[in-house]
């Protein structure tokens, strides 16, 4: 597949299911992906871009932001505390508030420097034990939590299970976004991301349908 093909089944879908034309970013996933790849989807004019690992992105997006004007990064990995100056330095938007302690220290750096990236609370809608994100009835709480602490908070983050319909882990996202007057949802992925859209996603998270199967080494 290719960034034009997935745009234009984001523009179908947000078509057929009656979204604005243009409502849904696409965040293309570059991580694990080799440089010439992602220098190939940024010649094609594309900026906003995911990762999920501070280290990996300070060391390859520093020089191509040099390069390339205009471009919007987004953390969707998990943030481990002693790294958030970094990722707020290096990164537009977080999507992996998950934590008290984080947002807390998010705040006490935001003061000091007067700058922080936008801000998505990452929900464990499957109640997975291994998986990073607060619990669905634990959200209201800590939404309440992060803007008592004055930070941005633009929206909600999920992962769903592997092995479950994911439309039922977007609707319930979306049910806790509604209720908390929050208008970002980050949620669709290379698999599932037009039912996501389907499900009102404000920013859908997709790596190899762009950029095909991303190299471990
Ligand atoms: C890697 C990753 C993606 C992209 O996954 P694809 O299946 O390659 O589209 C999206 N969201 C998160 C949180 C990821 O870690």
């Amino acid at each position: 597949m290719s960034l034009s093909e997935i745009k234009s089944r984001i523009a179908a879908e947000e078509a057929r299911t009656g979204r604005a034309p243009g409502s849904t970013t696409l965040i293309a996933v570059s991580k694990l992906q080799p440089l010439e790849r992602v220098e190939a989807v940024l010649e094609e004019g594309h900026r906003v871009f995911g990762e999920n690992r501070v280290q990996e992105t300070a060391g390859k997006w520093p020089a191509l932001r040099e390069r390339f004007a205009g471009v919007e990064l987004h953390l969707i990995g998990p943030l481990q505390s002693n790294k958030t100056r970094q990722a707020m330095a290096l990164f537009d938007a977080i999507h992996t508030l998950d934590r008290p302690k984080l947002a807390r220290a998010i705040a006490r750096i935001a003061d000091e420097t007067g700058h922080c990236p936008r801000l998505f609370v990452q929900v464990n809608t499957g109640e997975e034990p291994q998986k990073a994100g607060v619990a669905p009835a634990d959200a209201d709480a800590f939404i309440a939590e992060v803007r008592a602490l004055g930070l941005p908070l633009e929206g909600l983050m999920c992962i769903p299970p592997v092995d479950e319909e994911p439309s039922l882990h977007f609707a319930l996202l979306a049910k806790i976004a509604a209720r908390n007057g929050l208008a970002g949802l980050s949620m669709g992925m290379s698999g599932d991301f037009e039912r996501a859209i389907a499900q009102g996603a404000t920013h859908v998270r997709v790596g190899s349908a762009i950029f095909g199967e991303r190299v471990y080494d």
